[in-house]
């Protein structure tokens, strides 16, 4: 969460991806659910989007362009994974970005009165790298790679595994699949 925060200029509060406490009410077994844009194969924020600000890429990742949104939340009311958040006050350290050139990849610099979300890193792909919260977290959680090529990356032990597998043999889950938004993102269940 750190080094996402970090990267997009983004306050405390707001999160790109957020680590949830959950508790297993069977098990009562606590555990961590990292959660961030789902980057919806068929993604309803897209749709709403009045003036094209939303978008997706041929490579599946959904961006936003901070100087085309106008603000009008509409995207927040119809991603159902409550991914995105809204800069109601000036992005932190705006002063430091003021003369930057605005990044869409990165979304950066924020910009108040405009809506900011999970870009799956795409400035770190373009670049070779693993996303930012791929690369920071020190317990190999996350996997991140490309679905056509059935082939994943682990950010910590940089081990290269078939997604495919991966998937089948963790009985892996997406999150509200009846919705038909076909999310990017697998969860594997936690083990006790
Ligand atoms: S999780 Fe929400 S913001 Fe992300 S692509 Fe899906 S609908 Fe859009
Ligand atoms: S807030 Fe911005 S990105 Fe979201 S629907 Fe409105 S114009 Fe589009």
């Amino acid at each position: 969460m750190s080094a996402c925060q970090n990267a997009h200029q983004l306050h405390p509060e707001q999160h790109h991806i957020n680590v949830l406490e959950m508790r297993n009410e069977t098990s009562k077994v606590d555990y961590y659910m990292p959660k961030t844009c789902q980057q919806c194969d068929n993604p309803p924020c897209v749709s709403v989007c009045p003036v094209d600000a939303t978008f997706k890429r041929q490579d599946g990742i959904v961006l936003i362009d901070n100087e085309r949104c106008i603000g009008c939340r509409f995207c927040i009311a119809a991603c159902p994974y409550s991914a995105r958040t809204f800069n109601w006050k000036e992005p932190k350290d705006a002063e430091l970005y003021a003369d930057v050139a605005y990044d869409v990849e990165l979304n950066v610099p924020q910009k108040k009165g405009t809506v900011t979300k999970c870009a799956f890193s795409a400035d770190r792909l373009r670049k070779g790298k693993l996303p930012y919260c791929v690369s920071a977290c020190p317990n190999g959680v996350y996997y991140f790679g490309d679905a056509n090529e059935d082939l994943v990356t682990n950010g910590t032990t940089k081990k290269t595994v078939r997604l495919s597998n991966l998937l089948k043999e963790n009985a892996a889950y997406r999150l509200m699949p009846e919705l038909g938004t076909k999310p990017s993102v697998y969860y594997l269940p936690p083990r006790t």
